[in-house]
């Protein structure tokens, strides 16, 4: 029996199985579900993001005798008639193949023959913007008057080579890029109804090769089976898609971060020799640094969005440490450009190896914004200790200066009022011991609160001034009388003797 690829057998049949279009497949089924079915549709998007398969859904539900959800039942006879390939309702075209204004006419002259078994003729033109002007003009003619049982299903991967007349007549649909992790879902899906083995981190590896296309994830995957032999693991998928080695990589990676020029030309010949393609190193290159870039930023999400195996992401985590996020970003903007270069030139190892030098050296931008990154980052620090009270040489306080400090900090964290109830009183400093003495019952109470005492205790051990002195409180009944004695003498001074 010959092999049916993957994409075929496991195409969806139902709008159930078709991944990653949900808005699309709840607006027609709405459709379906209130008879409000349109006669030109065109949908758009990414090779590989659905379009054909939907469109074939939706042929067989808009005819289906007992729509289930809105998706065919695949048991009436409706559905099982227009599940052969050959029925008369369901027409497909490829306009890639059959583009000239013979092939529209031969297809729209038979349009006015009725169904032969549902409701509706399904017309399903596959690369539409392929079409001659003549060609879409014709079609333009029947979508102007279609009968009552055609529908048009066109699909392009192009909607911008589409002629606006075609397009004010036909209902849109987007098909959006499919998240690699619910490709990644349906790999293991079917992969476990196949019976092949595989690691997680090998299955995320080919479900985000596909970028969005479910099409290509699931050939890439047909390639696995047979490479790996029943068991697929990260470093067959590596080889399939002719990737680099991540160790080898990460080893130029540190090259470049090191400056070390000699040694990464070297790896860069040894690469090339094994026949590396140098197009696909430097997008490997590319990836690796903006995979780095995401483990500088956000670690935690980084682990998920990436699902790398566990060695490969501890291995870049190492070497993020020795990037900033600008060297990234400049290294990144490097092979980002040879790639655009590349395609065009008969020198592509002279350029990559150009472009390996030039990111050991730092590109200019990048040395600049990494220079202007430092800058602001010593004149932070630097601002942080001068508001901590930081002095270069260090000085010799006595209590109040220290206390000085650790009113600021009350401050600072609010507690300007706690601060200040302290303001007159006496303190006393030892090598182990700061005390401060409290004059009078009422300021006591008021420090006596569990929240003011931590507080006071925070700001002590927040302060490098105090150097690491215990905080302690004594009652003492003395400001008050300084503060009262001068009036009590300025009244009564020539009459009261005070002792
Ligand atoms: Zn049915």
């Amino acid at each position: 029996m010959a092999y049916t690829s993957l994409y075929r057998r496991y195409r969806p049949d139902s709008f159930e199985s078709v991944i990653g279009q949900d808005h699309i497949v709840r607006t027609l089924k709405n459709q379906l579900a209130s008879g409000n079915v349109g006669h030109a549709y065109i949908f758009t998007g990414t090779r590989g993001t659905g379009k054909t398969s939907v469109a074939k859904i939706f042929a067989r539900a808009v005819n289906c005798l007992h729509p289930v959800d809105g998706s065919p039942c695949g048991k009436c006879e409706c559905c099982v008639e227009l599940a052969r390939p050959n029925n008369f309702d369901i027409v497909e075209m490829d306009a890639a193949s059959n583009n000239r204004v013979e092939d529209m006419r031969e297809l729209i002259d038979k349009i006015g023959f009725a169904p032969t078994v549902g409701k509706f003729k399904v017309y399903i033109i596959d690369e539409v913007h392929m079409l001659s002007a003549a060609a879409f003009n014709a079609l333009l003619k029947t979508l102007e008057e279609p009968p009552a049982h055609a529908i048009f299903v066109l699909a392009t991967t192009e909607i911008h080579k589409i002629p606006a007349t075609i397009l004010s007549r036909c209902l849109r649909f987007d098909f959006r890029l499919v998240p690699a992790k619910l490709i990644a879902e349906r790999i293991r899906f079917i992969f476990d109804d196949i019976g092949v083995k595989y690691q997680s981190e090998a299955v995320d590896l080919i479900a985000a090769a596909g970028n969005g296309s479910v099409r290509d994830a699931l050939s890439l995957a047909d390639m696995c089976v047979s490479y790996c032999d029943g068991n697929i693991d990260y470093n067959g998928v590596i080889a399939v898609l002719g990737a680099s080695d991540p160790n080898k990589l990460r080893e130029l990676a540190t090259h470049i971060a090191d400056g070390n020029v000699d040694g990464a030309l070297r790896l860069v010949a040894e690469m090339c020799d094994l026949g590396k393609n140098v197009a696909l190193l430097a997008n490997d290159l590319a990836t690796l640094f903006r995979n780095t870039l995401y483990i500088k930023h956000c670690e935690g999400a980084a682990k998920e969005l990436l699902s790398l195996p566990e060695n490969v992401f501890e291995g870049l985590k190492q070497l993020a440490q020795k990037y900033t996020a600008q060297r990234c970003l400049g290294i990144m903007r490097i092979f980002s450009k040879l790639e655009g270069e590349l395609r065009y030139s008969s020198q592509r190892r002279i350029l990559f190896e150009a472009a390996v030098v030039q990111a050991c050296y730092g590109d200019e931008e990048s040395k600049t914004e990494e220079l202007a990154a430092r800058v602001t980052r010593i004149e932070r620090a630097l601002a942080a200790l001068r508001k901590s009270g930081f002095k270069p040489t260090p000085a010799i306080m006595d209590a109040k200066q220290v206390w000085i400090h650790v009113a600021s900090r009350l401050n600072a964290k609010g507690f300007a009022l706690l601060a200040s109830c302290f303001r007159d009183c006496k303190m006393e400093m030892s090598d182990s011991e700061f005390v401060i003495c409290i004059p009078d019952a009422a300021t006591k109470k008021m420090i006596e609160t569990k929240s003011n005492v931590d507080a006071l205790k925070a700001a002590a051990a927040d302060t490098p001034e105090m150097g690491g002195r215990t905080l302690s409180f004594r009652e003492e009944q003395q400001v008050s009388k300084d503060i009262a004695l001068p009036y009590v003498q300025d009244m009564f001074g020539k009459y009261l003797d005070v002792k």
